[in-house]
């Protein structure tokens, strides 16, 4: 399919990212490349929205008729109590990431469950069924993977953060949101957690500048026995994924997370399939 250049007009409709910051959002990129690949006559840009305006930038969607938008951090969490309905992933997670627009009735959805799901099976067909889970990171982020986990009917999820007690929080909602076995990891037992892992995930930042060269899971015991994903995205690999590839190891980093996310947003704004190749060849022009 030809893609079209950018012709904004009075028709053209709005949709949005919302976060502060936001001027690294790639979703701009991704969604405007998708729009133009199928000719729909809509644009996406990214407000910065301070979070003592988010109501008012929420309020907005509405005003201006916007078909949606994303929500990114720091908002996720303080926009729920903002939309009129939640889908049920959303509310569970208590975590919203895509807003549409549905007749001014604004519809909240989380859709990093199912982008982190889409990605873990172009690695394993079966998911994480029965896998042995260690997940380090208790933000955001974690929350998702182990939401999108539990759902998956992972027989073991164990997370280990930096700060304890949010590994003890995310622990107890884990244990609500499914079957699966969940226990907090010790800094002192992470190695031996990680080395009897099937599945390792590095949900923090960590790999992000300024700490590109750190990982937040132990590398050194990482063998072929071992799937490994990082949330984190960069146009190089991070260490941890560099290092788990070149011990065996099938590696994947936050990119097909970045684009199965953001097809998903764009599915429900659009209820057509998404041009996913048009939105990951986006980011290869970014990165080029
Ligand atoms: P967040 O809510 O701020 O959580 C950050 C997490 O990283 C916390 O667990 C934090 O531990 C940990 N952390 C930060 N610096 C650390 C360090 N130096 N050592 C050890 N742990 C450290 O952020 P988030 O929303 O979860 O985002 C995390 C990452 O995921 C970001 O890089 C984001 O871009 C990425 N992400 C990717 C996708 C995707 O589609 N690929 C989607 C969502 C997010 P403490 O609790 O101890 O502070």
């Amino acid at each position: 399919m030809e893609a079209r250049s950018l012709d904004v007009t009075a028709r053209t409709g709005l949709v949005a990212v919302l976060g502060h910051p936001v001027t690294h959002s790639l979703s701009p990129r991704m969604h405007n490349a998708a729009f133009r690949a199928h000719n729909i006559d809509m644009v996406y840009l990214a407000f910065d929205v301070y979070p003592d305006r988010l109501r008012q930038a929420v309020e907005g969607l509405r005003a201006f008729g916007m078909r949606g938008a994303n929500v990114t951090l720091p908002h996720k969490e303080e926009v729920v109590p903002l939309l009129d309905v939640v889908d049920p992933r959303a509310a569970r997670l208590g975590a919203v990431n895509t807003i549409v627009n549905d007749q001014g009735s604004l519809v909240g959805y989380n859709t990093d469950v199912a982008g982190f799901l889409a990605a873990l099976r172009t690695i394993r067909a079966e998911g994480a069924r029965d896998l042995r889970c260690l997940v380090v990171g208790a933000g955001g982020a974690a929350r998702a993977v182990v939401a999108a986990l539990s759902e998956d009917r992972a027989a073991e999820i164990l997370i280990h953060n930096r700060t304890q007690e949010r590994s003890v929080s995310l622990r107890e909602s884990a244990r609500l949101w499914g079957e699966s076995r969940c226990e907090v990891v010790a800094a002192a037992d992470l190695r031996a957690v990680a080395r009897g892992a099937d599945l390792v995930v590095n949900a923090t930042s960590v790999g992000l500048p300024p700490s590109v060269k750190e990982s937040a899971v132990p590398v050194d015991i990482l063998d072929s026995h071992h799937l490994v994903m990082d949330v984190v995205y960069s146009p190089h690999s991070t260490t941890l994924v560099a290092t788990a590839a070149a011990r065996g190891a099938i590696a994947l980093d936050g990119r097909e997370m970045l684009v199965m996310q953001a097809a998903d947003s764009y599915r429900l704004w659009t209820g057509l399939e998404p041009p996913v190749e048009a939105m990951r060849e986006s980011l290869d022009r970014h990165e080029r």
